[in-house]
């Protein structure tokens, strides 16, 4: 697979304990070192209580990520200009999600501004929902503007009919997923570093048609200010792909939040002439 361990943030006495254990556990590893709360998806500390947590703006937001897409205004949208490039990845199981971070190089062009690509991420299920109906995943892209400005590509993963069924847009296994999904790290605080080159402009769906709406960040502290483009056309994974993702995080989604004087628009048809691969 061509990934190795390159750091370990846990003590070498927690992980000797770890690797004894099955997957899915979920330590804090970055919290540890921070002074935020120990938030996650269930009970107690789940995202109904992120507001109490020392995150004001996951209860009080009027802005906030996902939400339900559903009634968008079509209007004319910007296609989104995808300038990605192969890059080696690094992994790091965050406690949260799994993070595949990216050199400098990879950019989305959006109504003339430019985001770099810094890192994709996934949760289980999505969190973005279509109608009321969820999907088993979701993928977010996430770029910064040399301002600080944030935009998020999200795209809806869909389920193979059938563990060996054919994925994405091609005939077989979309082999970046494939390969992305070979290298994730199942304790939290490991980071790996992959060797091998990962194109991101692999994960997009052919059609480039998206939903448009100024959100937040999904997790605490929930930041407004982020601009979402939901790609229409969801990623067909297999359900291979699923269960080993579902191993190492089963629950990592913020449910929808209300809209509340929000526009969602829809648009960016045209997108994938654009796209550059
Ligand atoms: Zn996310």
């Amino acid at each position: 697979m061509g990934t190795k361990v390159r750091g370990l943030a846990l003590p070498m006495l927690f992980l000797g304990g770890a690797l004894g254990l099955q997957s899915g556990i979920v330590v804090a590893g970055e919290e540890a070192k921070g002074s935020g709360a120990h938030w996650g998806y269930e009970g107690e500390t789940g995202p109904a209580n992120w507001g109490k947590m020392g995150f004001p703006a996951c209860a009080e937001g009027k802005n906030q990520s996902p939400i339900d897409i559903n009634a968008a205004a079509e209007v004319t949208l910007d296609p989104i200009r995808f300038d990605y490039k192969p890059a080696p990845l690094q992994v790091v199981n965050n406690g949260h999600t799994i993070q595949f971070n990216l050199p400098p190089g990879s950019t989305i062009t959006i109504g003339g501004k430019s985001f770099t690509l810094a890192q994709f991420h996934f949760h289980g299920g999505s969190e973005h929902t279509v109608k009321g109906k969820g999907f088993p995943m979701e993928l977010h892209l996430v770029h910064k503007a040399e301002d600080g400005e944030l935009a998020v590509v999200g795209i809806l993963l869909a389920a193979a009919e059938s563990e060996s069924a054919p994925v994405g847009h091609g005939a077989a296994a979309n082999p970046t997923l494939e390969r992305v999904f070979g290298a994730l790290p199942a304790m939290a605080g490991l980071t790996l570093t992959s060797d091998q080159q990962i194109d991101p402009a692999a994960l997009l769906p052919h059609d480039r048609a998206y939903f448009h709406y100024k959100g937040s960040l999904t997790t605490p502290p929930c930041s407004e200010g982020v601009n979402w483009f939901v790609m229409g056309e969801p990623v067909t994974i297999t359900r291979k792909q699923l269960l080993h993702y579902a191993s190492v995080f089963d629950n990592n989604a913020r449910p929808p939040q209300p809209l509340h004087s929000r526009n969602l628009y829809h648009g960016g048809k045209g997108g994938a002439a654009a796209a550059g691969h």
